[in-house]
């Protein structure tokens, strides 16, 4: 059967480095080889930003401008918007019953991300809502509804994909075998790290290199990144392991100028101001034709709705035609 790449991405902020390694890259080479559907997900974005609807609303655009910038062909990807799909709100309704509150409750991912908003959801999680703690349960429905079989994330995503097949499991068990059991396609790069060496370089947690991000701003990060606290004057011996500049040079920088940061570091042959101002140049170098693409679609915003409203159509069609196949087996289709 032919394989569907089913992908998605919140607008709740633009594209950065995390999400480009992590994930994007291998976007570029799929859209070569599958159907391809990239899912907007801004019903996905409210469940932790329903107080600020402008913000989701301007980065479905910004995001998806982001996306064309990097090399995504509109003609081999679908890219629609969540809440255009009203089946995907139809099937998390049914899969909410196949799954329990304490499975969700013990879901890493979900854990981890009501710990960093404390501010919305409370010290202890205490003010969860059940919106954000069911997000799996729709991500589950946005990947089945279009039979989605091979599904591109970062690292932080494959709980919720365990998740998806153990929903899936048991809803084929209990209606019979309509749906497919996702596999995750991942990428070298699996997790990147934040410039506060954080594990996980995030929109939501100000640890970002952005792919738009202009000259000045990536001087001013880079010259903030953190770096091996052991090493305080320039000829100090030095662990680039724990560096977060020798990090992102391993990222966007040359085969031969890498290994050159790498041992001048341990031998105590650089000062790190030197080598930030490499990574600078590097960083800008790669970014350069990403923004140059990025500038025709901001001064044409009416073929970026094009693009948005074509691909929300073909996913239409595909949610259409599979919702009709699930609410046959779980009798629900009584008359046309
Ligand atoms: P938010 O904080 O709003 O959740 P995010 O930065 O986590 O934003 P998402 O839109 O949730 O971004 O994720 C889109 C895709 O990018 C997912 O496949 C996710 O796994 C991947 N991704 C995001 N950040 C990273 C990272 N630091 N390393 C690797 N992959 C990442
Ligand atoms: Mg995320």
């Amino acid at each position: 059967m032919e394989k569907i790449i089913l992908t998605g991405l919140r607008p709740t902020g633009n594209l950065h480095l995390g999400h480009y390694f992590g994930a994007c890259q291998n976007y570029i080479k799929l859209q070569e080889e599958h159907d391809f559907y990239l899912e907007i997900a801004d019903v996905q974005a409210l469940t932790d930003n329903f107080n600020n609807p402008e913000k989701v609303y301007k980065n479905v655009f910004e995001i998806t401008k982001d996306l064309l910038s990097i090399g995504l062909d509109p003609n081999k990807v679908n890219f629609f918007i969540q809440s255009k799909i009203p089946e995907i709100a139809e099937l998390t309704v049914f899969f909410s019953n196949l799954v329990t509150v304490a499975r969700l409750e013990r879901n890493p991912t979900v854990k981890n991300e009501i710990n960093q908003k404390k501010e919305l959801f409370g010290t202890n999680g205490e003010s969860i809502t059940y919106g954000f703690l069911g997000y799996p349960v729709s991500q589950a429905a946005d990947i089945t509804v279009f039979g989605g079989s091979l599904i591109p994330v970062g690292e932080d995503q494959l709980p919720l994909l365990e998740q998806c097949r153990e929903i899936v499991r048991k809803f084929n068990s209990i209606y019979g075998e309509i749906l497919i059991e996702p596999q995750q396609v991942l990428s070298n790069t699996t997790r990147v790290k934040g410039l506060d060496g954080n594990e996980k370089m995030g929109k939501s947690l100000g640890n970002a290199i952005y792919l738009i991000d202009a000259e000045e701003t990536i001087t001013k990060k880079i010259m903030g990144a953190v770096t091996d606290p052991q090493k305080i004057k320039k000829d100090d011996i030095a662990n680039p392991n724990v560096c977060m500049v020798y990090y992102y040079h391993n990222l966007v920088n040359n085969k031969e100028d890498i290994k050159k940061v790498c041992s001048e570091c341990k031998s105590g042959e650089r000062g790190c101001v030197q080598c930030k101002k490499e990574l600078i140049k590097a960083m800008n170098d790669f970014l350069k034709p990403i923004q140059e693409k990025r500038k025709y679609y901001d001064s044409h915003p009416e073929i970026v709705t094009d693009i948005l409203i074509k691909g929300t159509k073909e996913a239409q069609k595909k949610a259409t035609a599979k919702m009709e196949e699930i609410k046959k087996a779980m009798k629900i289709d009584y008359f046309e």
